[in-house]
């Protein structure tokens, strides 16, 4: 008998699986599909906020680009603040810088410095969870900022890419749907 299947969420059949891109090799979780679907939008976004809706989130932390979309969103959500991860030359003023290695390459993401005051009650969120790269540097980022880290929330997480090795063990990282 083969194992039952996991019982995934309507919206998730927005996702769209696509081979080779931007790589050779890399297999590419779109979420464009669902951005654009009003009703699937709606869900994932209220899927992403469920665990975290009496949490006390002061503020969502969103890596760019796809974190924004859905960081701005799960901030309304939550009542709470956004600050944007950006990649590097985007912000003005003075700022706190990460590098990081990607699932294909290298990046460094940088925060206004002191956009949110210390200890802050933060969220962190992305759409995707490969590597595990982007989230940690998201991380260190925040705790350049002396934030108050509660975890993270992505909405895909890629298992086979070992991303959460890289997540300290205790720190919650919740993945909504998990391949
Ligand atoms: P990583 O640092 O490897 O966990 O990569 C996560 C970041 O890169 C997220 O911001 C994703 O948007 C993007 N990303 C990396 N790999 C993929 C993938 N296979 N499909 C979709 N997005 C990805």
């Amino acid at each position: 008998m083969p194992d039952t299947p996991p019982t995934l969420p309507d919206w998730s059949r927005t996702l769209r699986d696509v081979a080779d891109f931007p790589r050779p090799g890399i297999h590419f979780k779109d979420i464009t599909p669902l951005l654009a679907d009003a009703a699937a939008l709606r869900a994932a976004v209220a899927a992403l906020a469920a665990p975290w809706r009496n949490a006390g989130v002061q503020a969502v932390l969103g890596v760019e680009a796809r974190g924004f979309i859905l960081g701005a969103a799960l901030a309304l959500e939550l009542g709470a603040g956004f600050v944007p991860l950006r990649k590097p030359g985007k912000l003005p003023g003075a700022t706190l810088v990460q590098d990081y290695a990607l699932e294909y390459g290298s990046d460094r993401i940088e925060v206004c410095a002191g956009a949110v005051a210390a200890g802050t009650r933060t969220l962190l969120v992305d759409d995707v969870l490969a590597t595990g790269g982007t989230l940690a540097a998201a991380l260190l980022l925040a705790r350049q900022l002396e934030v108050d880290v509660l975890g993270a929330a992505v909405l895909v997480e890629l298992q086979a890419l070992g991303g959460r090795r890289r997540w300290p063990d205790g720190l919650p990282l919740l993945a909504t749907l998990v391949y």
